[in-house]
């Protein structure tokens, strides 16, 4: 056996259901099996004897099944199936209501670990405990403890599972492959020394099955530094190579930084104008860029990419800019066409629904809808050199003429697939600028950005004031508003952000007591009982686009004076005369997102203000809000964000390809950090060469599709 045999001939008497099962898994070979680890251990020492529960207590039990019935009530149709199981101190019934699949899939004999509240109900013989709706978990029956006996059985290990396939068999089939199977390490050996790891075979048993707390956390430990050591090897691998790689070159760019500077409407920050050094630079290098660019919200990262699409724009070649949502596509657009205006660069804007140029033959002042198709052929003939748009920019009917730079805007919300189409629009690989305000944890930047160049900007320009951030208490929300009313009487404007679209169906609250404030609720409220004399707009994604458009410029306009919308606003949307931000339901968003929707004001000199109104009051809640009244960037909010609530509330986790024990390897800056650094020795050395198992892993790392292919 090998870890590429497939399962399918290691276990010959799969079921289909099993087979349907592993395939959704994406677990397909011995190899993806033994890494497809235990979410959780159950802790023996954990579990409640069933004699012991008593009513109102959330428990967590072992018992074997004795009877499983059905039942349907006729008057309601509901389905009930009940099990009773069975420890070595006594029995307890559990009750499932509406799910009977649930107890199907737990056939009588068998053993599980059950989780679920303790409750009380009349029985023929006086009252009797029950649990209602447990979860569990099926376990081998040999594991469950006898209790009058004093032995401690080992950790069970629990895995992700879907119908079809239990914690139990995984448990199973991993034993087999392990008793049969030669793992050979791939880790340069100095390394697993030097870190204390278990290597890699061991490390596979300790995690599937420990025999401590401690085999586990090992085994895991090196599992999470393999995973961040990979990704950086890889990406410091593709820097090399791009180093490798011809750039499409420039003229006069020294010039036409200085004229692009007499375009822009402000002097710009020492920050930008290093920024804009580092991009002249990169094109001057003769090998493509391949730069991040880094700064809080409203640092001015669109002046940078500005200046270099003007650079590439003049040298007759064509540029790109790619924005997550359709709302900041337009607003680069118009942000650029002004910038432009007398300088004869024709720019043209494309969405799904959108295809726009400027200027218009009619009003050179102007920008005009055109048909797609003639946009595109343009585009293609170079006679549009700079294209705005959204993802609808990596269709494959879009073609440039001689794309010499792809730009990305607010990078994070766009997966790595994406980013590598982008770039394949051309033959030779034209030079990446992205840009993020996203605040992620240190560790988490060095992992996954390993392969690009970083500019900082780390300057706001000049007269921003600090935001007031306050958050307020329900007996104040009349207060917020009167001191609304009076910033709007002034001129100024205000955003109400709120968790979702559509109210709540009463019908189907069911458990969600606490109320979730609703984008058309608030909007209906404002405008009928407190802002009459406003007009008062609404924002969401589910809008036309035509809709969206045309609030956008309203509220730009300053004709709307408050903006309800949910977080389709969060990213880029700069419209300086807002200094407001309310945000109702405030604890249901990360707080890195809440960062990102305060950037939305606090845009011009005058004093902005960010209130936030949680929907639930909690001593938890309160803490963490609160450290958004007082960490100074973003990148700390992330850090907080990352402690609080773990890796997987991060913004856009999905994207980064980094498995969950991977990001929880990322709490630990200093193992980031080491297998950073063992990468980087590796790469200085060219010593990759000497481990041929690890350079077999990269490549096949490098397979699978990155920015760079
Ligand atoms: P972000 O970095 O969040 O993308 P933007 O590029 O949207 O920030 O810029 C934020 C606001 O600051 C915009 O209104 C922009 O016009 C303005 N701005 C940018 N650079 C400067 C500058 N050097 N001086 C004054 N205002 C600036
Ligand atoms: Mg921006």
């Amino acid at each position: 056996m090998t870890p590429e045999t497939k399962l399918e001939e290691i276990f010959t008497k799969l079921a289909p259901k099993q087979k349907s099962a592993l395939k959704n898994l994406c677990i397909l070979t011995a190899e993806d099996l033994l890494w497809h680890f235990p979410f959780r251990y159950e802790n023996p020492a954990d579990l409640k004897r069933i004699n012991e529960v008593f009513e109102g207590e959330q428990v967590r039990i072992w018992g074997k099944v004795k009877k499983i019935d059905y039942e349907k009530t006729w008057k309601k149709k509901l389905n009930i199936a009940y099990a009773t199981i069975e420890d070595a101190t006594g029995r307890i019934k559990l009750v499932w209501f509406r799910q009977p699949y649930i107890a199907k899939m737990l056939p009588e004999s068998s053993c599980a670990i059950f989780s679920g509240r303790v409750a009380l109900r009349k029985s023929a013989n006086g009252r009797e405990k029950y649990i209602a709706n447990p979860l569990y978990d099926i376990v081998p029956c040999s594991l469950v403890p006898n209790f009058s006996a004093t032995i401690t059985p080992s950790l069970q290990p629990l895995y992700p599972t879907t119908a079809g396939l239990s914690s139990l068999w995984i448990s199973k089939a991993v034993s087999k492959i392990l008793s049969q199977i030669k793992i050979n390490e791939f880790l340069p050996k100095e390394i697993i020394d030097k870190y204390h790891l278990p290597e890699l075979g061991k490390a596979l048993r300790w995690v599937h099955i420990p025999k401590t707390a401690e085999h586990a956390s090992a085994a895991k430990k090196r599992f999470a530094f393999e995973e961040v050591f990979l990704m950086q090897l890889l990406r410091i691998t593709q820097k090399e190579e791009i180093k490798k790689t011809a750039g499409v070159g420039f003229k006069n760019l020294k010039k036409l930084k200085e004229e692009f500077l007499g375009l822009f409407n402000f002097q710009p920050t020492k920050a930008q104008l290093r920024a804009i050094d580092d991009v002249i630079k990169d094109f001057e290098s003769g090998h493509p860029m391949n730069r991040l660019l880094e700064g809080d919200v409203g640092s001015g990262k669109t002046a940078v990419a500005a200046a270099a699409a003007y650079m590439v724009a003049k040298n007759g070649m064509e540029a790109t800019y790619m924005a997550p949502t359709e709302i900041l596509a337009r607003q680069h657009f118009e942000t650029f066409t002004k910038l432009f205006k007398n300088s004869g660069i024709k720019i043209g804007l494309l969405t799904s629904s959108i295809s726009d140029k400027f200027p218009s033959k009619v009003n050179p002042a102007l920008s005009t809808h055109i048909s797609k198709s003639q946009l595109l052929r343009w585009v293609a003939n170079g006679e549009i050199p700079i294209l705005i748009g959204t993802h609808s920019l990596i269709e494959n009917k879009v073609a440039f003429k001689n794309l010499a730079l792809a730009m990305v805007d607010e990078q994070h919300r766009f997966g790595v697939m994406q980013r590598s189409r982008l770039l394949k629009k051309n033959k030779a690989l034209p030079h990446f600028l992205t840009m993020t305000a996203t605040p992620i944890p240190r560790t988490l930047a060095l992992t996954i950005y390993a392969d690009l160049d970083v500019s900082i900007l780390d300057e706001m320009p000049p007269g921003r004031k600090k935001i007031e951030t306050k958050i307020v208490p329900p007996k104040e929300r009349n207060l917020a508003y009167e001191f609304l009313r009076s910033k709007i009487s002034d001129g100024e404007q205000a955003f109400v952000i709120c968790p979702r679209i559509e109210p709540k169906d009463p019908s189907k609250a069911g458990w969600l007591k606490a109320e979730m404030k609703s984008v058309k609720e608030e909007h209906k409220k404002l405008k009928e009982k407190i802002f009459q004399e406003f007009e008062i707009g609404i924002m969401h994604g589910r809008l036309k686009p035509k809709e969206k458009e045309e609030t956008m410029r309203r509220f730009k306009d300053g004709k709307i004076k408050i903006l309800v919308s949910t977080s389709v606003i969060e990213v880029g949307v700069d419209v300086p005369n807002a200094t407001i931000m309310m945000i109702e339901g405030a604890e249901r968003f990360g707080l890195a997102q809440l960062h990102q929707f305060r950037g939305r004001v606090g845009r011009s000199e005058k004093q902005s203000y960010c209130f936030i109104f949680p929907s639930a009051y909690s001593a938890q809640v309160f803490k963490r809000l609160k450290a958004l009244t007082q960490a100074k960037s973003g990148f700390q909010l992330a850090e907080y964000d990352l402690e609080f609530r773990g890796a997987g509330e991060l913004t856009g986790r999905r994207q980064w390809g980094i498995s969950d024990i991977g990001m929880e390897a990322l709490r630990n800056l200093k193992m980031v950090e080491a297998a950073r650094l063992e990468a980087k020795n590796i790469i200085e050395e060219k010593s990759l060469g000497k481990y041929p198992l690890l350079s077999e892993k990269i490549k096949a790392l490098s397979r699978e599709p990155l920015h760079f292919e």
